[in-house]
C-alpha cells in the first residue's frame, strides 16, 4: 500500500516511521510512505505557504494554491489516490474507517497547520474524504496522519506478524479486548486469574469472551448496545448475570 503525506514538516515523521511495526513494514516494502513537502509547491521565493486571514483575527492560514498544485500533481501520478484531509470537522477515525481506508491502493493524507487551510481547497473538490482524530484540536494534521497510517497499516496483510492478533483486538467484533496478563504470577498481592493456568483452551476462550462482554458493557455501554452478540454470548451474559463465572 502506498501513502503520500502532504505536510510542511516532513521531518516530523522520521522516527515514528522508522521504528517497530511501521518501520519493518516500510523496510520490507509492504508499506510505501512518501513525505511530500508542501513548501516545494510554493511560488514564493521564500517558499512561504501561509498568509494572514481575510477579515482579520489571530493566526495564519495555509494558502490554497500550493495545496491544490501539490494535490493535482499527486493525483496525476497513478495509481489514483484516495485523498484524505485531516480536520476536526471530518468523520471520526475508528476501526471501521481504518479498515475501509486499508482497502485503498493508495492514500494521500493532507496535514493542515495554523488556523487551517483556505476553505476554497475543499470547494475545489480535491479532497475525497475528511477525517478527524476526535473532538479536540491538534496544532497540525501530522499526529492525525500518523494515527491513520498506524491504524490502517494493521489491516495491510503482513504488517502485523500474527494476523490473529489483529482479529482479536478491540472493536473487531464490536467489543473491547479481554485483559492480558504475563509474569509475575503474583504482583503486589494481585494474582493472575486461575483459569489461565488450567491448560483448558475452551475454558480460557469462554472466560476471555466473558471478560470482553463484561468490560464492554461496563465501560462502553454505547459500543455494547451496538455489538452483534452470538447465541453463545447471550448464554455467557445470562450466566454472568447469575453471578456464575466460568473458570
Ligand atoms: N481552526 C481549526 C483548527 C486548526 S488546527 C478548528 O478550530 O477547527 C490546524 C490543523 O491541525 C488542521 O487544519 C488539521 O489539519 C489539524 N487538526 C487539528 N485537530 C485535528 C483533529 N482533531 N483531527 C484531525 N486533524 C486535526
Amino acid at each position: 500500500m502506498r501513502v503520500d503525506v502532504l505536510t510542511i514538516f516532513p521531518g516530523y515523521f522520521a522516527s515514528p516511521l522508522g521504528e517497530s511495526l511501521l518501520g519493518q513494514a516500510i523496510d520490507s516494502g509492504l508499506l510505501d510512505v512518501r513525505l511530500v513537502d508542501l513548501r516545494a509547491f510554493s511560488d514564493d521565493p521564500h517558499r512561504k505557504v501561509d498568509d494572514e486571514p481575510y477579515g482579520g483575527g489571530p493566526g495564519m492560514v495555509l494558502a490554497a494554491p500550493p495545496v491544490i498544485a501539490a494535490l493535482e500533481e499527486l493525483r496525476a501520478e497513478p495509481p489514483l489516490p484516495h485523498v484524505v484531509f485531516l480536520t476536526p470537522a471530518g468523520r471520526r477515525l475508528d476501526a471501521a474507517l481504518a479498515r475501509e481506508l486499508a482497502a485503498r491502493e493508495r492514500l494521500v493524507l493532507v496535514c493542515g497547520r495554523y488556523e487551517g487551510i483556505d476553505e476554497r481547497v475543499r470547494e475545489v473538490g480535491v479532497f475525497d474524504e475528511e477525517v478527524s482524530l476526535g473532538d479536540f484540536v491538534l496544532s497540525g494534521g501530522e499526529v492525525a496522519a500518523l494515527a491513520v497510517i498506524e491504524a490502517v497499516s494493521r489491516y495491510v496483510s503482513g504488517v502485523v506478524g500474527d494476523a490473529e492478533s489483529v482479529e482479536k483486538d478491540s472493536f473487531e467484533d464490536g467489543l473491547l479486548d479481554h485483559p492480558h496478563y504475563t509474569r509475575p504470577r503474583l504482583l503486589r498481592g494481585l494474582p493472575v486469574p486461575e483459569v489461565l493456568f488450567s491448560g483448558h483452551h475452551e475454558k480460557i476462550r469462554r472466560w476471555r469472551r466473558e471478560r470482553q462482554l463484561e468490560e464492554t458493557a461496563r465501560r462502553r455501554p454505547d459500543l455494547f448496545a451496538k455489538a452483534p452478540l452470538s447465541e453463545e454470548d447471550r448464554k455467557l451474559l445470562a450466566r454472568l448475570a447469575r453471578g456464575d463465572e466460568s473458570g
